[in-house]
């Protein structure tokens, strides 16, 4: 399998290299030159198969040679062995015809673990096999700097360095990061905001000198491998539900547009998927495009569920690369005119294909509070912020009430207790591995907001804590 770029200058890639460039050098992101297809008799002889298996059989094509089948296979099973549910992405029944699937039985109870934990597996491996090792530079605001720190702190050949703005992430977000204690982790606090930390990230990406040679890895969703990981529970979801004989709908609650891409491909590989409905909170640049084809930069709300709290969607690109018949001199004139403009609207009849399969709602934190309420009276379930977000968009834009609707549980609601509170729901309780969480030992050090600090950090400490 052979990867492109969506701005179309980039050379082609492997599978193993994809992993570990992240970004193409021509700022595009990394997509399959061809996408594998699954006739309907192929899934449906899938039927059955444990969570591992399953994933084998999706992403087989995506991975290629650059491993072999026993190796991968052996990945697999490791990664999601590690889920405190066997059947790793269970479906929870809310009405008729209408469940939840709980993504968050991972190691940092939201749904990124289904790809960091693979991710960190597959560097690791991948880094063996060479003889390198490799520094991760990651920003995170809550989410994703547990998932990747957790995913990678087996890793023999990795250091990972998260930035987080100091006192301005929850309690449960900040220990989930800082009591994993390894020589390999490093947990920085940025006296600074998040967008701080994600412009010292980029920065770094720009001028690598203070590494010595030592290779930089990203693992934001613009990652290839990220992606994939997330297209197999679209398939497992199906599978449960009489799929693929009869087709599906699933809402996404949405941030970056990195899951619900996974949903459009699973679809684009022969997975029958009537509907994708866009879920986003106040941030819902993604829904003036879905809605009426405006793509225009607004500031940041911050919201209830922060975790999908963006200005821009870093994966939309990857969307647009296909509504454009995967043109990258056009995809790359609209992105340079975004950059300088902030706005971007696309033709007609490009925006009436997006139409056909994408349906979208920007829910506030007001009708979130009444969602996880409202959930909570009729079944039971406690909803995170996020999910609750893609169940009332699930509500309000489905297009059969015949066709199961399947949405997205992004996160576990207890890392979000301030929405659940506000909802008037009783506060749920840690998972029994996370009970101790509080009595845990922290590591983490304070930073000043100076790009030279925190490169001389890194230079210090990336070899397993010595300097590079
Ligand atoms: C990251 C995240 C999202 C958004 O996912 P994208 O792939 O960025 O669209 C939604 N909910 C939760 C809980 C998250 O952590």
């Amino acid at each position: 399998m052979r990867y492109i770029s969506t701005r179309g200058q980039a050379p082609a890639l492997n599978f193993e290299d994809v992993l570990l460039a992240g970004l193409a050098s021509d700022g595009g992101l990394y997509v399959p030159e061809n996408l594998p297809r699954f006739t309907v008799e192929e899934i449906a002889s899938w039927n059955g198969l444990p969570y591992h298996e399953l994933a084998f059989r999706v992403m087989r094509p995506f991975v290629g040679d650059s491993i072999s089948d026993a190796d991968f296979k052996a990945i697999l099973e490791d990664t999601y062995a590690g889920f405190a549910h066997s059947a790793v992405a269970p479906l929870r029944q809310l009405d008729s015809n209408e469940w939840v699937m709980e993504l968050f039985h991972g190691p940092t109870l939201a749904f990124k673990d289904f790809a960091l934990q693979l991710l960190g597996r597959l560097l690791d491996h991948f880094l063996t096999k060479r003889g390198e090792r490799a520094v991760i530079i990651g920003a995170t605001s809550g989410d994703t700097g547990s998932a990747a720190i957790e995913g990678c702190r087996r890793c023999e050949n990795v250091d990972i360095f998260i930035l987080h703005p100091h006192q301005r992430v929850s309690d449960v977000q900040r220990r989930q990061m800082t009591t994993i204690l390894g020589e390999n982790i490093h947990n920085i606090a940025i006296e600074g905001n998040f967008d701080d930390c994600q412009e010292m990230v980029k920065a770094s990406f720009a001028d690598q000198g203070f590494l010595k040679g030592t290779r930089l890895v990203a693992v934001n969703s613009i990652n290839w491998a990220r992606i994939m990981a997330q297209i197999v529970y679209y398939f497992h979801a199906a599978l449960q539900l009489g799929g693929p004989l009869r087709s599906m709908a699933f809402s996404v609650p949405t941030g970056n547009f990195g899951d619900i891409f996974a949903g459009y491909l699973a679809r684009n590989m022969g997975l029958p998927i009537s509907q994708l409905v866009v879920a986003t909170n106040r941030n819902d640049i993604l829904h003036r495009f879905m809605s009426g084809n405006q793509y225009d930069k607004d500031t940041l709300h911050p919201s209830l569920s922060p975790s999908m709290d963006i200005m821009v969607s870093s994966n939309f690109e990857r969307l647009l690369f296909d509504l454009h018949g995967r043109n990258g001199a056009l995809v790359k004139q609209l992105m340079d005119d975004f950059r300088q403009n902030g706005k971007l609207s696309v033709e007609q009849e490009r925006w009436t294909e997006a139409r056909r399969l994408f349906d979208s709602l920007a829910v506030d934190d007001e009708a979130t509070c009444a969602t996880i309420a409202e959930v909570y009276a009729q079944c039971g379930e406690i909803l995170d912020p996020h999910t609750a977000i893609g169940v009332r968009a699930a509500r309000e834009c489905r297009r059969s009430m015949s066709t199961p609707m399947i949405t997205l549980g992004t996160a576990h609601p207890v890392k979000f207790p301030d929405a659940v509170r506000k909802a008037g729901v009783q506060e749920p309780q840690l998972p029994p591995h996370l009970a101790d969480l509080f009595e845990r030992e922290e590591r983490c050090t304070v930073l000043p907001n100076s790009l030279k600090d925190i490169q001389q950090f890194v230079s210090a400490h990336g070899n397993r804590g010595k300097p590079l």
